[in-house]
């Protein structure tokens, strides 16, 4: 375009700039419009790559967008358009609610009606199978951390969800 090249440094551009009025002196505007689309870096990028959606894109992120231009570079363009592919995010796994004392899991959703038992001191609740709660409080009916006797609650038919 007008003996441009997007190869050109900035310093050439402008010394090419200069030439140009010099040699048309009655289409200063035009010229420096030329000149502005040249200093575009998104319009150079897609001088350089010839890749047919930067033309495009072009048309609606330059002021003043040479789109007749932009047109028939992008038909020219032999080029292929560049895919944006959305990243596939890993689906996580769920983990089903396990019980505190054995690790093995206590039911399959927190909304699953089942017997459990819930052991609570000063530190929290724990969840665990009814016959690991027994365990517990007859070999560890103290906790370690806050040396408070732990209270044992059963539930049936109960949903987790109930005692979160
Ligand atoms: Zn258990
Ligand atoms: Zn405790």
């Amino acid at each position: 375009m007008l003996g441009y090249k997007a190869s050109m440094t900035g310093t050439e551009r402008w010394k090419h700039h200069v030439q140009l009025l010099l040699q048309y002196p009655t289409k200063t505007r035009e010229l420096c419009l030329a000149y502005s689309w040249m200093n575009n870096g998104m319009f150079l990028d897609a001088l350089k790559t010839g890749i047919p959606n930067q033309f495009e894109f072009c048309k609606v992120s330059m002021e003043h967008a040479p789109e007749m231009l932009l047109d028939t570079l992008q038909q020219r363009s032999t080029e292929s358009s560049i895919q944006i592919k959305p990243s596939v995010l890993p689906v996580r796994k769920s983990e089903k609610p396990a019980c505190y004392r054995c690790g093995e899991a206590l039911t399959d959703s927190i909304r699953t009606y089942i017997d459990y038992s819930v052991v609570k001191c000063k530190c929290g609740k724990r969840w665990m199978h009814q016959a690991c709660a027994d365990k517990e409080m007859t070999t560890a009916a103290k906790c370690d951390i806050c040396v408070k006797y732990k209270k044992l609650t059963n539930f049936y038919h109960a949903t987790l969800l109930e005692t979160l």
